[in-house]
């Protein structure tokens, strides 16, 4: 193994924010500081944790774009990007059909990945800014590039399609599912956090600013709410989820919309924004009495118990669900609101359990167990990115 002083740094690039977190060789102690740069290219801001979860930096920086922000973390005598750097490792949203795992970063990948990336627009551009950027400010140090789509890629025929012709989905238009990190992790943590339906029939609910489902059974994933992109599925918080895709040619064919307005229509200003007119903010929605907020809540709870029935059809039975991700894991009445409508199928919600917020949220009584189980989508980049590289560390320690 590397030497202690060592760190594998983790960042997580998205269009207006990059995350990061610095690890010791070791993936499962915690990390020897994490934060982000959110609001990028707005008014963005950098705040910095150490391994106590003490604030070091909470200050408004200038990026206006990832790639800056990376050059903002480079210059911090104290930040991620200091010290003996053993290897990067990436959040890639998108890897297409062929990246089925993470893998260590060649010009063979880094083609692959810019290939597939208008399948991820806000996310793949910006993670290879920031993975390239750093290649060139510290040209020794390795990358890992961890995919969200890796995760799913076992999915049957009948989950991996779309009722198209085969030309087309060997030319790569897939259900390929995302926030496959995040279900990995879950898979994981469920060994310990819920053990009594780990080896069973699961429906995983990530419900952030992007919101999916996964049916897992025995730990791997079978389907997914998410499709080609990560527009389809739930509604989320600015992004359409699920739509006919006979409304885009409404769009294109009668009011003249552009290729790029509807892009950026479906993943801007649609879901809970487009729905209440309002904000794509849950907790916003919830405290307001306009009908519009209202009815985004409403349909948010009502696809999220839909899509837990389609797929606890997929996997023919369900022994539980797991809540996970900003508002799956802090939203007490999104909770109780979606296993209200997920009664009948045997889950009993345990009021007490649900605000406190934590671990097994169903009756002792209940047929069926949810879960709240925090996602740690960095700690599986992490433990990806040591496992790859730990022979070729033993071979230069
Ligand atoms: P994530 O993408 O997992 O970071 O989740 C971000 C989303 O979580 C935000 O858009 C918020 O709407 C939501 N969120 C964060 N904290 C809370 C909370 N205490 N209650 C409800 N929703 C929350």
């Amino acid at each position: 193994m590397p030497g202690t002083d060592r760190r594998v740094v983790v960042l997580n690039a998205g269009s207006s924010s990059l995350k990061f977190a610095a690890y010791p060789p070791d993936p499962e102690a915690p990390p020897l500081l994490s934060g982000a740069v959110d609001g990028i290219g707005n008014s963005a801001h950098l705040k910095i944790m150490d391994a106590d979860g003490r604030v070091t930096h909470d200050i408004a920086v200038s990026a206006s774009d990832p790639h800056a922000a990376m050059a903002i973390l480079a210059g911090l005598k104290d930040g991620p990007l200091a010290g003996d750097l053993a290897a990067f490792g990436h959040r890639i949203v998108h890897g297409g059909p062929d990246l089925d795992r993470s893998v260590v970063v060649d010009e063979a990948t880094l083609a692959r990945i810019e290939a597939v990336s208008p399948l991820a627009p806000l996310h793949n551009p910006p993670a290879l800014d920031v993975l390239k950027g750093l290649q060139k400010r510290f040209p020794r140090v390795p990358h890992v590039a961890c995919f969200d789509t890796a995760f799913h890629r076992g999915h049957p025929a009948v989950a991996d399609r779309f009722a198209i012709p085969d030309s087309l989905y060997q030319e790569g238009v897939r259900r390929y599912g995302f926030h496959g990190l995040s279900y990995q992790y879950i898979a994981g943590a469920m060994q310990t956090k819920a053990p009594e339906i780990a080896g069973g029939k699961v429906v995983a609910a990530h419900l952030g600013s992007g919101a999916s489902m996964c049916a897992l059974m025995d730990g791997h994933s079978i389907d997914s709410s998410m499709g080609f992109t990560a527009l389809d599925g739930l509604p989320m918080g600015t992004r359409s989820g699920s739509l006919d895709a006979g409304v885009i040619l409404w769009l294109q064919q009668q009011k003249g919309w552009s290729v790029d307005r509807v892009e950026h229509f479906l993943y801007h200003d649609c879901g809970l924004q487009g729905l209440s007119g309002l904000s794509n903010d849950i907790r916003v929605l919830l405290a307001s009495d306009a009908p519009l907020a209202k009815m985004a809540v409403d349909y948010f709870v009502y696809h999220i118990a839909r899509t837990a029935g389609a797929l606890a059809v997929s996997m023919g039975g369900i022994d539980g669900l797991v809540f996970t991700a900003g508002i799956g894991e802090h939203s007490v009445p999104i909770r109780a609101r979606v296993l209200a409508r997920l009664r009948w199928l045997g889950f009993d919600v345990d009021e007490t359990a649900n605000q406190r917020g934590q671990g097994r949220i169903t009756a002792s009584s209940s047929r069926l167990r949810a879960y709240i189980i925090p996602t740690d989508e960095e700690r599986v980049i992490a433990r990806e990115t040591i496992g790859l590289l730990s022979g070729r560390w033993l071979t230069v320690c």
